[in-house]
């Protein structure tokens, strides 16, 4: 199937997968096209995922925290007002320069950018339906399909945008809602539900489950997680599941019940967040036509090197296997480029970190406690609260911890899991040592600065083979 073609590589979808890739295969001197059809370059993540979510969640941050947390810090401030048209330029403005950088760096690489969507003709024939109108083919020694993922849909309710939402709707609301409900109590839920809560809505977040935080989450950090929001003023109705939803009235009428099954509750709202999870998105690729093969849930089904069925044709980030974040995606998109160019790559799924961009963040990265102990293997848990921390104490920012767990025999480091301020950039340390195998003990003898909020990892570590000075 190598034979020769117009291009060495030809990528669909220009998401964080696709356009990394790109550069990539460009940088190695790949002779590259890149096919989008949204118009821009950034896919999910870019437009309306990572970059516009955190924008939000910082300024309505900033905002929350000048309408309730100056007057102790010595700063008096007059009338504080929200300009939501201005806060959503900001973002608008964010996405903007960064969606035109990627752009700039497709072709500083010598990648040819085309606007429109790509399906496959016959196993090296890619056909474009040129945006613009018009059709043009491409010919390629290899592929990579990188189309990312959709938000699934609640049966019953209507996705709209504007009354009954994803993520989507939720980063471009024009005024703040009354009553939100966010069916769902995830990354996307949580982090959507803080910045409109912040911002004044009254946010109730129903969860299937008895814990918020989605897969992957500790269960005690969860629980803090759960209190911390809490008190900021998030509603949560853990282990509720939603019936079924009316949205014909004024208001949106979901009929909520217990997940195991009991008495039936409304909850009316104005505007409502579906957020219960997103599934791998692969509509008009035509992969019926070469034989690539997805399971049971969507996701285009690959071998250890990202190739399909078709070895010339390979799959990266989130329409394929593994959680679904654009750092994943990214470094599969270099393995996958890695391999083409030299037969070689390499990601490590075990030390993939997660954040949450809630204040204060959640970061993990490793396996949490109930799935070491599922395993059997023995371990030790060393933990240190952010309140013993001088530099959060001077912060006036003290809620959390940092939780270590390694193995009780080898001492080696197998999760990290913080909730507190800057935690998303703490676990890259703790990223770190789990690549290189690192011990509690490596990360406790190592000198951390002072004052900084690192010393609560350093004594977390120190908790876990030893005993932290300060608390
Ligand atoms: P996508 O970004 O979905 O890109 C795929 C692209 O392919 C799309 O632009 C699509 O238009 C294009 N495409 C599809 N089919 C075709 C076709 N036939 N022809 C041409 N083009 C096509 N992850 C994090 O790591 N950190 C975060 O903070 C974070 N925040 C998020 C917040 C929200 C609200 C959401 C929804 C997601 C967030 N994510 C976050 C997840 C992250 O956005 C995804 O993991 C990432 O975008 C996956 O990249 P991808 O390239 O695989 O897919
Ligand atoms: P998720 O899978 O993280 O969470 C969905 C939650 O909805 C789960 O807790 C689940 O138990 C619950 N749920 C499912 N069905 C339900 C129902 N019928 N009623 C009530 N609750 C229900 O999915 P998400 O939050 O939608 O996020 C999608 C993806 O986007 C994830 O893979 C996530 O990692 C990624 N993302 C990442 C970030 C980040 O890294 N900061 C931010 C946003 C999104």
């Amino acid at each position: 199937a190598s034979e020769a073609g117009d291009h060495d590589l030809v990528i669909i979808g220009g998401g964080v997968a696709g356009y990394v890739a790109a550069i990539k295969a460009g940088q190695e001197g790949l002779k590259t096209a890149c096919i989008e059809k949204r118009g821009v370059l950034g896919g999910t993540c870019l437009n309306v995922g990572c970059i516009p979510s955190k924008s939000l969640l910082n300024n309505s941050h900033l905002y929350h925290q000048v309408l309730h947390d100056t007057k102790q810090r010595g700063i008096e401030v007059g009338d504080v007002k929200l300009n939501l048209t201005q806060m959503m330029k900001a973002k608008d403005t964010s996405v903007q320069g960064l969606t035109k950088g990627v752009e700039f760096l497709l072709k500083k690489n010598g990648v040819d950018y085309l606007k429109g969507a790509g399906s496959f003709v016959d196993a090296n024939t890619i056909k474009v339906a040129l945006n613009d109108g018009g059709e043009q083919t491409l010919r390629a020694k290899n592929i990579i399909i990188a189309t990312g993922s959709e938000a699934t849909g609640f049966p019953g309710l209507e996705i709209d945008e504007k009354r009954i939402i994803t993520s989507t709707g939720a980063l471009a609301l024009t005024e703040v809602p009354k009553k939100m409900t966010v069916i769902g109590g995830g990354i996307i839920g949580l982090e959507m539900a803080s910045v409109w809560s912040r911002l004044g809505a009254e946010v109730t977040v129903v969860e299937f489950l008895g814990q918020i935080g989605g897969p992957g989450m500790d269960a005690e950090i969860a629980k803090q997680a759960q209190k911390i929001l809490g008190k900021q003023g998030i509603k949560f109705k853990t282990n509720t599941k939603v019936v079924s939803g009316d949205a014909s009235g004024a208001t949106i009428a979901l009929n909520i019940e217990a997940a195991k099954g009991g008495k039936e509750e409304v909850l009316d709202s104005d505007v409502v967040l579906v957020a219960i999870g997103r599934r791998p998105y692969t509509d008009g690729l035509n992969l019926e036509q070469v034989g690539i093969e997805k399971d049971d849930r969507g996701r285009l089904v690959i071998d250890q090197e990202y190739r399909t069925k078709l070895p010339h044709v390979r799959v990266v980030g989130d329409c394929t296997f593994g959680p679904m974040l654009a750092h994943k995606a990214e470094e599969e998109a270099v393995a996958a480029i890695e391999y083409i160019k030299t037969g070689y790559g390499h990601v490590n799924y075990a030390a993939i970190p997660s954040v949450m961009y809630t204040h204060p963040e959640v970061a993990w990265v490793g396996q949490n406690e109930a799935e070491i102990k599922a395993s059997g293997v023995k371990y030790r848990v060393g933990t240190f609260p952010f309140s013993a921390n001088s530099r959060a104490k001077t912060n006036l920012d003290t809620e959390g911890v940092v939780k270590f767990i390694a193995d009780a025999e080898t001492d080696r480091i197998l999760g990290v899991h913080i909730i507190g301020p800057g935690a998303g950039e703490m676990i890259a340390e703790a990223t770190l040592a789990i690549e290189y195998g690192a011990s509690s003990e490596d990360i406790a003898r190592t000198c951390h600065a002072h004052p900084t909020l690192s010393e609560a990892f350093k004594e977390a570590a120190m908790a876990t083979y030893s005993k932290p000075i300060h608390f």
